[in-house]
C-alpha cells in the first residue's frame, strides 16, 4: 500500500475531531433511542455485532466485513443514533482484530470512523426524509419493507463510494472500479441483507431468542468459511513449496541453492531480514545474512546452544514464531536489527539431525501466521536436501578435478582446460597461450634417502610455492609424478619465461623442511631441491594443444635437464 503523507494523516485526525463527535451529538438529539427500547436487548445486539465484527470472512487476502445485517436491524429497531454507535464500535473491533493499527497507521482508525459515520448518517437521514419510520412493521407493511430495502441498498452503495474515494485519493491506489473484490463483496452483502430482515421480523415476534436463531448459524457459517479458505490457502502454499523444492533440487551449486531459497522465501512471505546459520561443531555460525534483499557481510561470533533466538531453536529443536519485538527481546543476541519485529525461526533438519537454523524477520508486527511456519518447515527440509546434494556434487567435482595430495588440478582437468584455451586461441579470443612444464631434479634420490613420505611433503610444498607465485595469472596442475604444469593464457613467452625463472628460484633458494624424517638429534631436516623447467608458447611454437605440450616437454628435457638441470629453457632455443 502506498504511503500516506503526514499532512494527509493530520487532516484526517482534524476532520474526525470536527465532524464525528458533533455529528454523533446531533444524531443523539434528533434520533435518540426510543424510550421503549430495552437496554438488555441493545446489549444482546451489541454482543452479536461485536462477535460478527471480530470474525470477518477472509477470501483471497480480502476481508469481508458482514456487519451490515446486524446494524440494519439495530437501525430499524433502535434508530439512527444507536446504529451509529454500533457501526463506530464495530469498526474499532474489526481494526483491532485485523491488527492494522500499527505505528504510523493509526490514522486508519479516524479515517474508517469518518467513513462509517458518513455512511450511517447519510443513509439514515435519507431513510427518514423519504418517510421511513422507526420500528416499521416489515412483515405486514410492504411499503415499509421497500423503504427498509432502499435504506440497505443506499447504505451499501455509499459504503462502496466512500471506500473507492479513500483508495483513490488517500491511499492513491488506482484500481479498476468494477474489480473482483467489489464483485465478491456485493454478492456477499446482498446475500446477508435478507438475514438482517429475517432477524428483524423474528425479533419482533420472539424477542431476544431471534438473536440465537439467526446469530448462531451465521457465526458458525463464518467459522466454517474461514476454515475452508485457510485450508485452501495452505494448499496453495504447499503447492508453492513443492515447486520451490523442485527448483532447489535442480541447483548443483551451494551458493545458488542458498540464493534461490532466500529469494523465493522473500517472494511468498514479508521478509526484511533473513539469516541462515550452520551448525559447525558445538557452534551455530551465520552462513548467510540478507538485509532487504542484499547480502551483508558480518563478523558475528558463533552461538552456543540456547544463545540467541537461533540458539534456542537449535537447543529446543523446534520452530518459533514471534509477533513482535516484545516477545523475543529477552532472547536476542545482537545480530537482529533494531527495526525487526516479527520473527519466524525454523530448524533445518537433515536425517533427524539439526544442520542449521533459518531466521526470517519483518519490520512489521504480526507479519507471519502459524500455517506459514509449517510451510517454511517443509521448505527447510527441501533446502537441507538440496544443500546436501549440492555439497556432495561440489565435493565429487573437486575430487574428480584435483590431486588429493597437492590439492592442485589433476592431469584430466588440465587437459580439458588446455583444449578450451586452444579453442579460444583459434577463435582469436586470446592472443597467445604459454605453457610451463616443471620436473624435480633427482627426485628419486630424495625418495631413496628420506623416504616416500618426505618426498610427498616436498611435492606439497612445491605445489604451494608455484600456486602462490602464479596466483590468478594462470592454472597450476600436477601433470604426473613429480611434474607440474602451468597454463598461462594471454601471456607472451618472455613473461612466461620470467614466471618460470621466479618459480625455479623460489624452489632452489629456499630449502625444504622435512617434518616426517628426523635426524639422530630429533631435529627437523632441511633439504635443497632444484627443478628444471621448459617453456613453450602458442601460436609461435605450436599450432595445436598436443604440440604445445610436446614442445614444452622437449624444452624441459633437452634445454634444461640435459644442459645441467636447475634451469629454465624455452622451446625455440633448442
Ligand atoms: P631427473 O628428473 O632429474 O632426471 O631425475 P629423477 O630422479 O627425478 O627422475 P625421474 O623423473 O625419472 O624420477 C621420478 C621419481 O619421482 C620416481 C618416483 O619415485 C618419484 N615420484 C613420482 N611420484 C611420486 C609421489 O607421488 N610421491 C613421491 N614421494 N615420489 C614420487
Ligand atoms: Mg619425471
Ligand atoms: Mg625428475
Amino acid at each position: 500500500m502506498n504511503d500516506v503523507s503526514p499532512s494527509v494523516k493530520r487532516v484526517i485526525f482534524i476532520v474526525w475531531f470536527l465532524l464525528v463527535p458533533a455529528g454523533m451529538w446531533y444524531a443523539y438529539q434528533s434520533y435518540p433511542p426510543p424510550s421503549s427500547a430495552k437496554w438488555l436487548d441493545i446489549l444482546a445486539f451489541f454482543l452479536l455485532a461485536t462477535i460478527v465484527a471480530s470474525m470477518p470472512i477472509v477470501i483471497n487476502e480480502m476481508f469481508i466485513f458482514l456487519i451490515q445485517w446486524v446494524t440494519l436491524v439495530v437501525f430499524l429497531k433502535f434508530g439512527l443514533f444507536v446504529e451509529m454507535v454500533f457501526a463506530q464500535i464495530s469498526i474499532v473491533v474489526l481494526l483491532v482484530r485485523l491488527s492494522v493499527l500499527r505505528k504510523g497507521e493509526w490514522f486508519r482508525l479516524p479515517l474508517n470512523l469518518i467513513m462509517f459515520f458518513l455512511v450511517s448518517f447519510i443513509s439514515g437521514t435519507v431513510y427518514y426524509l423519504i418517510g421511513g419510520q422507526l420500528a416499521p412493521s416489515l412483515s405486514t407493511d410492504s411499503h415499509a419493507l421497500w423503504l427498509a430495502a432502499f435504506y440497505a441498498l443506499l447504505n451499501y452503495l455509499l459504503n462502496q463510494v466512500i471506500v473507492s474515494f479513500n483508495l483513490y485519493f488517500i491511499y492513491k491506489i488506482k484500481e479498476p472500479i468494477f474489480s473482483k473484490d467489489l464483485f465478491v463483496e456485493t454478492i456477499t452483502t446482498f446475500v446477508t441483507f435478507p438475514i438482517g430482515f429475517v432477524l428483524y421480523i423474528l425479533y419482533h415476534q420472539v424477542g431476544l431468542l431471534a438473536i440465537l436463531f439467526v446469530g448462531i448459524p451465521f457465526v458458525s457459517l463464518s467459522i466454517i468459511f474461514n476454515l475452508y479458505y485457510s485450508s485452501q490457502k495452505m494448499n496453495e502454499h504447499l503447492q508453492k513449496a513443492a515447486e520451490i523444492g523442485h527448483q532447489m533440487a535442480e541447483r548443483l551449486n551451494v551458493d545458488d541453492v542458498v540464493n534461490l531459497f532466500i529469494q523465493r522465501l522473500s517472494e511468498i512471505l514479508p521478509v526484511d531480514y533473513a539469516y541462515i546459520l550452520e551448525v559447525q561443531g558445538d557452534k551455530l555460525v551465520i552462513d548467510r545474512m540478507v538485509h532487504h534483499g542484499q547480502v551483508v557481510s558480518h563478523q558475528f561470533p558463533g552461538l552456543k546452544k540456547n544463545e540467541g533466538i537461533s540458539g534456542v531453536v537449535w537447543a529446543k529443536e523446534k520452530a518459533f514464531l514471534f509477533h513482535s519485538r516484545k516477545e523475543w527481546r529477552k532472547f536476542a543476541n545482537g545480530y537482529l536489527p533494531e527495526q525487526a519485529e516479527s520473527i519466524l525461526s525454523v530448524p533445518i533438519v537433515r536425517s533427524k539431525k539439526i544442520i542449521g537454523v533459518l531466521v526470517l524477520a519483518s519490520k512489521r508486527k504480526h507479519s507471519y501466521e502459524k500455517f506459514q511456519l509449517s510451510m517454511v518447515d517443509i521448505l527447510c527440509s527441501y533446502f537441507a536436501v538440496a544443500i546436501e546434494n549440492a555439497k556432495h556434487y561440489e565435493r565429487t567435482k573437486i575430487q574428480s578435478e584435483r590431486c588429493p595430495l597437492t590439492k592442485l588440478y589433476n592431469f584430466r582437468y588440465f587437459e580439458g582446460m588446455l583444449t578450451k584455451e586452444f579453442e579460444k586461441l583459434t577463435r582469436f579470443e586470446r592472443k597467445c597461450l604459454s605453457l610451463i612444464i616443471l620436473d624435480i631434479d633427482h627426485f628419486k634420490n630424495i625418495n631413496d634417502t628420506y623416504g616416500h613420505q618426505s618426498g610427498n611433503e616436498i611435492l606439497m610444498d612445491i605445489a604451494g610455492r608455484i600456486s602462490k607465485l602464479v596466483a590468478n595469472r594462470g592454472t597450476v596442475a600436477r601433470y604426473g609424478g613429480e611434474e607440474f604444469v602451468v597454463l598461462l593464457p594471454d601471456t607472451e613467452k618472455q613473461e612466461a619465461f620470467q614466471i618460470a625463472e621466479l618459480i625455479r628460484q623460489s624452489i632452489a633458494n629456499w630449502p625444504f623442511i622435512l617434518y616426517q624424517a628426523l635426524d639422530q638429534d630429533k631435529k627437523k631436516l632441511q633439504v635443497k631441491i632444484t627443478v628444471s623447467i621448459g617453456v613453450a608458447t602458442a601460436p609461435e611454437d605450436a599450432e595445436d594443444a598436443l604440440a604445445l605440450v610436446r614442445h614444452a616437454d622437449r624444452a624441459l628435457y633437452v634445454g634444461a635437464k640435459r644442459a645441467g638441470r636447475n634451469r629454465v629453457a624455452e622451446y625455440s632455443t633448442c
